[in-house]
């Protein structure tokens, strides 16, 4: 591991179950959908979610009473931060009371989204935080509208996720963060100016380096711009001073401006994995529990939830699996080889 247990079990001190490598269960990310109204070519590639895709029927997904116990059962188990995700999560009927239901869980002390932010009008983001939903994350590849309208792949303009990264802002989801995936020869040039554009604004930008998870078919190591690369190219137009951690396990690596316009994020999943420090567990839309981005297969809760599993039952299943935990994709990738019957599932299915 690149990190020492010790800090994570330190981290990790009040009862939580410990995994092979010491980690805590702290943070769930909830996928509430495995549909999206964006068919981003990474993610979600029309030639596979093309329109004879079967999605998953309305009574395969969790209802929010299923949510918000299982939710529940994991801030027993030490989960402090909840993140929902997709798919696209707003597509999620009555969101915001999922939203208010899981703040009022006990132990939870953080609810976050990741959005990209086409159905996000002033009043969506206002019932958000008003439900209890802290901050808010809005994918945003391109600030060019053509590039941006292709990367999409269904022509959605730039304006309207700009427009609602400012209703997020002016409802209080702050600080608001903007996710760029970035690939070489497809949007490397657009680095300068959503740096540009956010800097000063209080809006924390953040490029994440392009991954090999199950919808981005045609990865290829090359195709990634480095977290590096990405910095230095930032630098070389606004001098910038790296921050440190704001909080164990944190993602990204953290630069300020020099010239105080604020701060920017690195995500370098590839080049520089943290597995060490992942206490992320992962819920699908339908109740898989996946204890990595890269896995292959996920474990059925909802089978016992809805055979009528009690609470210590649900707790021992999910407890038991976290301890056998011994994921790092990330820092073993390209030193084992995967099986043709281990890929790993979409993202936009496990939550991204
Ligand atoms: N639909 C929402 C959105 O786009 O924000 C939430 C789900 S999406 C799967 C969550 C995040 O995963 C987005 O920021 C997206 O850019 C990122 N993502 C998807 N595929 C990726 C890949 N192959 N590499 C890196 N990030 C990826
Ligand atoms: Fe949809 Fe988000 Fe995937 Fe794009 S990244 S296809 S918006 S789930
Ligand atoms: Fe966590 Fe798996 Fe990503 Fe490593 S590869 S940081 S274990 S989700």
């Amino acid at each position: 591991m690149s990190l020492t247990s010790d800090n994570h079990r330190a981290a990790a001190s009040d009862s939580t179950p410990l995994d092979r490598f010491g980690r805590g269960l702290r943070d769930l990310r909830i996928s509430l959908t495995d549909r999206c109204n964006f068919r981003c070519g990474y993610c979600m590639p029309r030639h596979l979610f093309g329109a004879s895709h079967a999605f998953l029927p309305r009574r395969e997904l969790l209802s929010f009473e299923e949510i918000e116990r299982l939710a529940g059962l994991f801030a027993r188990l030490g989960v402090r931060k909840l993140r929902l995700t997709g798919g696209e999560p707003l597509l999620r009927r009555d969101l915001p009371v999922l939203v208010k239901r899981l703040a009022g869980l006990p132990g939870i002390e953080d609810i976050s989204l990741t959005t990209n932010g086409a159905l996000l009008d002033t009043a969506y983001a206002r019932a958000l935080a008003g439900a209890g939903l802290r901050r808010i994350t809005v994918s945003l590849d391109a600030l060019d509208d053509d590039l941006f309208r292709q990367i999409n792949d269904v022509g959605f303009p730039v304006a309207t996720v700009l427009a609602a990264i400012d209703h997020a802002a002016q409802a209080g989801l702050t600080p608001v963060k903007v996710n760029v995936v970035l690939r070489k020869g497809v949007n490397e040039s657009q680095i300068l100016p959503l740096a540009e554009y956010f800097r000063g604004t209080g809006v924390v930008l953040r490029f994440i380096e392009y991954m090999d998870v199950g919808g981005a078919a045609d990865w290829q190591r090359p195709a990634v711009v480095t977290a590096d690369q990405i910095i230095e190219r930032i630098g070389q137009r606004w001098p910038l001073e790296p921050l440190p951690a704001s909080q164990p396990g944190e993602t990204a690596r953290r630069f300020r401006y020099a010239d105080g316009q604020g701060e920017v994020g690195v995500i370098a999943s590839v080049s520089q994995p943290f597995c060490g420090g992942c206490t992320r567990a992962r819920l699908s839309a339908i109740g898989e529990l996946y204890t990595c981005l890269f896995a292959s297969r996920g474990m059925d809760l909802r089978e016992p939830l809805r055979a009528g599993a009690s609470d210590d039952a649900l707790l021992a299943l999910i407890s038991g699996r976290w301890v056998s935990r011994d994921d790092r994709y990330s820092e073993l990738r390209g030193r084992v080889r995967r099986g043709d019957d281990a890929q790993p599932v979409n993202m936009s299915y496990i939550g991204g």
